[in-house]
């Protein structure tokens, strides 16, 4: 090929190569006006323990005082919490989000323990419906829990099996169970939401969904991708914790921007919860006002 030639048709090349990686970003850009992003509202979530209080009154009164919109609690001794949940919400503006796990044994255990999983989750998804929650988190198995099911293609197909009709036991209960992908050091095998989002497609059943964690995101490439990859059909639930040492949001200074991962939920107009599951160095009743007003500024900037 002469070199006019050739440097004609690179150049065609190089602008057919410009065109398509624009045509595709083009719809991951910001949106430029804004108006259908901004009216997606935040809505914040505290974990029973994060609340200050001394009891369940109090603890939903200072969520009010904070405009926090969701609350989630653990489903250990839930089916015994039905009646005492519904009372303390009646007339509240805040409503039940997701349930934090609670259960005994997992799904993967190659003993008894798979029984004892089957008994507690479904006792706890019966009082999740009862109580208006959105779902039960759970996670198949940590990289502790033994005896486990190898990590073959056999038993991914068994989780997705076993998930279908745990989904379809939520479904008739109203409510449904939400696979927590974790970092690697926790959970090898499910450690991204794509991850999650994929099984839970796989299993289904409208029952099973997924979430993110701010904190287990740490192994994501990209915050905005990950929310994107489950979108509507699949995310149910958000975490979230300072980005550093798990701490609540904006203890961990510069490196608490959750602006991506707020970009790609205002996009999606996630009608869900974005709730704190951390820990606290400083002053509770400091660092909580602080973080919840971090929280809505960088959503609005998002
Ligand atoms: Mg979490």
């Amino acid at each position: 090929m002469k070199r006019r030639n050739f440097l004609l048709t690179s150049m065609a090349g190089a602008a057919t190569a410009a065109l398509a990686p624009s045509t595709v970003l083009a719809s991951c850009a910001p949106k430029k006006d804004g108006k259908k992003a901004n009216a997606t509202p935040l809505n914040l979530c505290f974990q029973e323990g994060i609340a200050l209080g001394a009891n369940l009154q109090e603890k939903l009164d200072y969520c009010e005082s904070l405009g926090v919109t969701g609350f989630e609690v653990g489903g250990r001794g839930l089916a015994g919490r039905v009646d005492e949940i519904n009372n303390a919400l009646k007339g509240r503006n805040v409503r039940m989000a997701a349930i934090c796990a609670g259960f005994d044994g997992f799904i993967l255990a190659e003993d008894g323990q798979k029984d004892e999983f089957d008994r507690t989750m479904r006792e706890i998804i019966e009082a999740a419906g009862k109580i208006n929650s959105c779902g039960v988190i759970m996670v198949p198995a940590f990289n502790g829990q033994k005896p486990c099911r190898p990590h073959t293609m056999d038993t991914r197909n068994y989780l997705c099996e076993q998930l279908h009709e745990l989904g379809e036991f939520a479904v008739q209960c109203g409510t449904t169970v939400i696979l927590e992908p974790l970092n690697r050091g926790e959970c090898f095998y499910m450690r991204l939401v794509a991850d999650a989002a994929a099984i839970a497609r796989d299993a289904d059943s409208k029952g099973v969904k997924c979430m993110g964690d701010f904190w287990h995101m740490q192994e994501e490439t990209s915050d905005y991708a990950a929310f994107m990859a489950a979108g509507t059909e699949y995310l149910q639930h958000v975490h979230i914790a300072s980005r550093g040492r798990r701490k609540t949001p904006g203890e961990d200074g510069e490196k608490d921007n959750y602006r991506e991962g707020f970009r790609a939920l205002k996009e999606l107009g996630y009608p869900g919860f974005v709730s704190f599951e951390c820990g606290c160095e400083g002053d509770p009743k400091i660092v909580l006002p602080a973080a919840v007003e971090l929280l809505r500024k960088q959503w609005e900037e998002a």
